[in-house]
């Protein structure tokens, strides 16, 4: 019933992924941002936002249209997209912000959803109640009840993808049974009631709400921070997880003269200096202040979103390069508030970690102490837990690093402020020292006597570093030049499937998939048996059959977690 929703990751990095989000078979290329419309007063219209920005889901309020007689009539005839003027998705709100603004809104459940059927929403929303932050618990408790009772009503009614609100207030025991409730019946879940938190700069509990939601539903669920469209909180939600931001901001905060910038929001009337460089601010510099009336909210709305599509595009560079981490650094120092993010981060570190990659191409920037903090950080102490060296490094946040390990991610790009000389150190370790020290660290303790001293080495000739691994006469591994990873050949991972017993190290696949991954086609989340928690998203895994009998070595595409929530995409590229 209804249109359908299919979600697949491209890429991710801490708990924030790249994805493709369809509906009804338009794309949406995740994390997206959704300029709010609103028809009344239309800032810029759909079709310019197609044009200059190239959205692809534009979201407007089902309410305003529902109430407002002359709309209504025209948007029931001609459908919300041809009201529009735009083919992308369109979202619909459900009236639920008016409730929460004006305490009463003249339209019920049944009849805002059965509207929004009539006029062809491809996402749309049921009158979820939103709670003030920190309203009386009792109250924050009846609204959450009859948000869920209205939850129930929308099932199978609705012909769009419902965008099932999470509510809760700031009482994170509601929110936790909210997300519950939600996630198991709805695939595309939105956290409410968090404008008010944003705009009171309370980032400690805006990160505490949107883990707990995330904690408490399926990873494959797609997640949107409602009415969160300011650029300067991008990289955090989106680390945490958020894939759909929408935004009333660009156009709200335009017609208060209010500047966005990714570091923060400016008052146009103050500035001397125009700090962007967006066809709007070149072409006016300031003379953008002198403008009046409409023309000046247009074009400073223009540039509001400029920044706003220049923010997103930087995180998904940085999801796909795995340096998040980096932006999410700077971010979080534009603003004190925003640094207390970071608290709240840490606390909730062990569940993040289990979500970041293991791996990557990108540098690791030592930045300032918050890089404690950081979820690589906690996954790579604990990994250099399995290795044992009498030789290290100190290379804070990491520690006492393993002279040994220094050729490998994230060691070998290590930046801080006082780096120098590890080159020297490097040369002074032999090869089969460090690649016993680097089987410790990627497999476990004792994966490092799985090579023999008669083994043969081949090194680069252009960077001098290892290559190829032989045994016998047998290409036993080889290292992959982007980090020095270790990738496992056949013979070296049947040692490794003697050496650490099920489910250490393995992915365990159905007998259905056996054929396809024995020709080398990727693994499908689908059908996956079993794997093991230890893994982490893009490590080296045997995948064996539900007899553990080894098929192939791939890399792991997701967490394990991810692996287990997922009906659709890839979770191993097989070799
Ligand atoms: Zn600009």
């Amino acid at each position: 019933m209804g249109s359908r929703l299919s979600f697949e990751v491209k890429a991710k990095d801490i708990g924030a992924r790249v994805g493709l989000l369809e509906i009804g078979g338009k794309k949406i290329e995740t994390p997206a941002l959704m300029p709010v419309v609103n028809p009344r007063r239309e800032v810029l219209s759909p079709r310019e936002l197609r044009e200059e920005f190239n959205v692809s889901a534009v979201m407007t309020n089902a309410y305003i249209l529902l109430r407002d007689e002359e709309l209504r009539g025209e948007v029931l005839d001609k459908g919300v997209h041809g009201l529009l003027g735009f083919d992308g998705v369109v979202a619909t709100d459900s009236g639920s912000f008016q409730l929460m603004q004006y305490g009463n809104v003249l339209t019920s459940n049944k009849e805002i959803i059965g509207f929004q059927n009539k006029i062809g929403s491809d996402i749309g929303s049921f009158l979820d109640i939103p709670s003030m932050p920190d309203a009386f618990k009792a109250r924050a408790e009846e609204q959450l009840d009859l948000t869920l009772e209205r939850a129930k009503e929308a099932r199978g009614v609705a012909d769009f993808i419902v965008n099932a609100g999470i509510q809760g207030s700031s009482y994170l025991d509601l929110r936790a049974r909210a997300a519950k409730e939600i996630g198991e019946d709805f695939r595309l879940c939105a956290v409410g009631g968090i404008v008010g938190i944003m705009e009171d700069y309370r980032f400690s509990d805006l990160v505490d709400i949107i883990a707990t939601v995330k904690k408490n539903i399926p990873l494959d669920r797609v997640v949107h921070a409602f009415g969160l469209g300011h650029p300067m909180v991008f990289s955090l939600a989106a680390a945490l997880g958020c894939d759909l931001f929408d935004s009333a901001a660009y156009a709200l905060y335009a017609r208060d003269g209010r500047y966005l910038t990714a570091m923060g929001t400016l008052h146009l009337d103050n500035l001397s200096y125009l700090p962007c460089c967006c066809p709007v601010c070149s072409r006016y510099g300031l003379e953008l202040k002198e403008l009046e009336g409409d023309e000046k909210v247009r074009e400073l709305a223009r540039h509001n979103l400029y920044v706003s599509f220049e923010e997103l595009a930087r995180v998904k560079q940085a999801i796909h390069e795995g340096s998040l981490w980096n932006l999410l650094s700077v971010r979080l120092r534009s603003h004190p508030l925003l640094l207390s993010a970071l608290q709240s981060l840490s606390e909730h570190g062990e569940w993040l970690s289990t979500l970041d990659r293991i791996t990557g191409k990108s540098s690791f920037y030592h930045l300032g102490p918050e890089a404690e903090h950081r979820t690589e950080v906690i996954n790579v102490r604990e990994r250099l837990k399995r290795v044992d060296s009498k030789r290290t490094i100190k290379m804070p946040p990491f520690g006492d690093v393993p002279v040994e390990l220094s050729s490998i991610y994230p060691f070998v790009s290590y930046m801080a402020p006082d780096s120098v000389g590890r080159e020297e150190v490097y040369a002074q370790v032999r090869d089969i020292d460090r690649l016993r020290a680097m089987m410790d660290y990627q497999f476990g303790s004792g994966a490092g006597s799985l090579i023999p001293e008669r083994v043969r080495i081949k090194n680069s000739r252009r960077t001098g570093r290892m290559r190829w691994v032989y045994l016998d006469g047998e290409l036993f591994a080889s290292l992959r030049a982007s980090d020095n990873w270790i990738i496992p050949k056949e013979k070296m991972a049947l040692s490794l499937r003697e050496k650490f017993p099920y489910p250490l190290l393995r992915v365990s696949v159905d007998d259905e998939a056996k054929p396809f991954v024995e020709e080398g086609k990727s693994v499908f989340c689908k059908f996956v048996l079993e794997i093991d928690d230890n893994l982490r998203c893009m490590d080296e895994v045997l995948v064996v059959d539900k007899d553990d009998n080894l098929i192939r070595v791939g890399t792991l595409h997701l967490s394990p977690r991810e692996v287990m929530d997922y009906n659709k995409g890839m979770a191993v590229r097989v070799r």
